[in-house]
């Protein structure tokens, strides 16, 4: 299949602020932040071990496909997270399941009318997997990194806001990811108590205006931001104010829609990142 990722564009390190922290030995965290177009797909690897956070709408299927097979050589996937039912998120997720087999899997819902979610319910079926929903404070080991589940989702809340949020950390480095929660959802993360600094921030709702608010992003205070979203959406993703408040706050910010598929690797104590470009459409 035609390679569409080629260009090493560069690396940059960002340095992190902490005294000592927990050995990480030789080991590496990977985070590959698929350029899917309008949707978000991350995956994880440390320690000979894989996670995969939600795999983008149908657009993304080939690129989710030769990303897997070609570029990381997978067959399985240790854990999945589908932070919530959408297409955007969920679509993509059905496609990784016809070329790897799912370990544990997580999902805030076990049942929900859309395309997607029927399609990642029947890999899952074929697996013979079930879905595991998660509350807040359960966590596993990724290699070293520790994933923990932060979100503690109300079936009253709007599907959005019942994204599955997980901190993970690596040594002295984090990553926060939130799916498409908005306000209500960071509002009660906000008043849990829990702990939401990152050093990474996968931006929440492809940075629409009614996520990252204020309070939120003081509280999660990153270095850095990622954003998951399609050149010239029809939502207007990001929000020019989304944008202003992580200007404001020095955060520095990855765009998806720009830079292509965002590589970031943590030693334990920094980040860097490889930035590729997009060489025409997949
Ligand atoms: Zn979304």
């Amino acid at each position: 299949m035609k390679r569409l990722l080629c260009f090493l564009l560069c690396i940059l390190f960002l340095p992190v602020l902490c005294a000592s922290g927990e050995g990480t030995a030789s080991e590496t965290l990977t985070v590959h932040f698929l350029d899917v177009g309008q949707g978000d797909a991350a995956i994880l690897q440390c320690g000979g071990q894989t996670l995969m956070i939600d795999g983008g709408d149908r657009n993304a299927n080939r690129l989710v496909y030769s990303y897997l097979t070609e570029t990381l050589h997978l067959d399985r996937l240790d854990y999945v997270i589908a932070t919530h039912p959408h297409d955007d998120h969920v679509k993509g997720l059905a496609t990784a399941l016809t070329v790897c087999a799912a370990g544990t899997v997580y999902s805030p819902v076990t049942e929900f009318d859309g395309e997607g979610f029927r399609d990642f319910l029947q890999k899952l079926d074929e697996q013979g997997t079930e879905i595991t929903v998660p509350h807040r404070g359960d966590a596993f080991m990724l290699g070293s990194a520790s994933v923990t589940f932060l979100s503690e989702p109300s079936g009253e809340w709007d599907m959005n806001d019942q994204s599955l949020v997980t901190r993970i950390v690596f040594g002295n480095t984090s990553f926060l990811f939130t799916g498409d929660a908005a306000w209500d959802a960071e509002q009660d993360l906000l008043e849990s108590g829990t702990d939401l600094s990152a050093t990474l921030l996968k931006v929440g709702h492809h940075g629409s205006a009614t996520s990252t608010c204020q309070a939120f992003l003081e509280a999660v205070h990153p270095a850095c931001a990622v954003i998951s979203v399609g050149a010239g959406n029809r939502y207007g993703h990001p929000a020019e104010e989304t944008l202003m408040r992580l200007e404001h706050m020095n955060v520095s910010v990855f765009r998806t829609d720009r830079l292509g598929t965002i590589l970031c690797r943590s030693n334990g104590e920094s980040l860097s990142f490889e930035m590729t470009k997009k060489n025409g459409k997949w």
